[in-house]
C-alpha cells in the first residue's frame, strides 16, 4: 500500500506537558505534479487515511494534538518511550481542532484542521463521516473571514468557503462566495467559473481537477493540502 509513501517512527516532546513519546512521520511524499489527484477544494487525495493523520502528533499524556512539524524531536529511541494513543485517523483531526481552541490559535488554523478532518474521513472511507467536519470548517472559516485584523489570502479562502458551502449543498451562499474571488486568489478564472456553474446546477459532489488546472495552481505547491 505504501509504495510511493513511507512512514518512519520518531520521538518527539509534547510542547504542553513535556511528555516524550513515539509517533510516525510521513517520509517520501512525492512532489506535486500535473498528474497528482487534487479536488476542487484544493486538497491532494492521499491513498490512505493513515498518511494524513500522521501529519499530526498526539500526546499520550495530555492528548494535545497538533501538526507534527510543531513538535520538537527528541534523541530517545522510539522503542523506549510511550506510543501515541491509538485513535482513528479522522478523530485525530477532531482532537487537533480542540487543541487549537485550547491554546487559542486563530480560527483559520482551526478551519484548515477541520478541512483536513473532512478529507481524512473520506480517505478513511467512512460513509457520510465527513459532514460534521465540513460544518465545523464552515463555522471556523466564517469566524476567520470576519476577523478584520487577519491578513492572509482572503480571496483564496473566499473560494474555499464557496467549496465548503457547495459540498454542504448550500448553493446560493456558495455562489456569493465564488463571486467574491478575484485575481489575488491566484486561482484560474476557469476554475472559479466552473465551480460556480456546479453550484448553479445544484451539484454538491466532490470534483477532481483536470491536470492543466492542477499544474496552474500547485506546481510549485501551496500549503493548504498539508
Ligand atoms: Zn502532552
Amino acid at each position: 500500500m505504501f509504495k510511493f509513501f513511507k512512514l518512519r517512527q520518531i520521538t518527539v516532546t509534547c510542547p504542553l506537558c513535556e511528555t516524550v513519546f513515539a509517533t510516525h512521520e510521513v517520509v517520501r511524499l512525492p512532489a506535486m505534479s500535473r498528474e497528482t489527484p487534487v479536488e476542487a477544494d484544493l486538497h491532494r487525495i492521499l491513498p490512505d487515511a493513515e498518511l494524513r493523520s500522521n501529519l499530526l502528533a498526539m500526546c499520550p499524556n495530555c492528548v494535545y494534538t497538533y501538526w507534527l512539524t510543531s513538535f520538537t524531536q527528541h534523541y530517545f529511541l522510539p522503542q523506549v518511550v510511550p506510543d501515541s494513543p491509538p485513535v482513528s485517523p479522522a478523530k485525530k483531526f477532531a482532537h487537533a481542532v480542540q487543541s487549537a481552541r485550547q491554546v487559542n490559535n486563530h480560527a483559520l488554523d482551526r478551519s484548515v484542521l477541520a478541512l483536513n478532518g473532512y478529507w481524512c474521513s473520506r480517505e478513511e472511507g467512512v460513509e457520510g463521516g465527513g459532514e460534521k467536519f465540513l460544518r465545523l470548517a464552515k463555522v471556523e472559516l466564517t469566524a476567520a473571514l470576519s476577523d478584520n485584523d487577519w491578513v492572509g489570502n482572503r480571496s483564496r479562502y473566499n473560494y474555499v468557503m464557496g467549496e465548503i458551502l457547495r459540498l454542504l449543498g448550500e448553493f446560493p451562499q456558495a455562489i456569493e462566495f465564488y463571486q467574491m474571488v478575484d485575481r489575488r486568489s491566484g486561482l484560474p478564472f476557469e476554475l472559479v467559473d466552473r465551480m460556480q456553474r456546479f453550484a448553479v446546477d445544484g451539484n454538491k459532489n466532490p470534483v477532481r481537477l483536470p491536470p492543466h488546472i492542477v499544474e496552474a495552481i500547485f506546481v510549485p505547491p501551496m500549503i493548504l493540502s498539508a
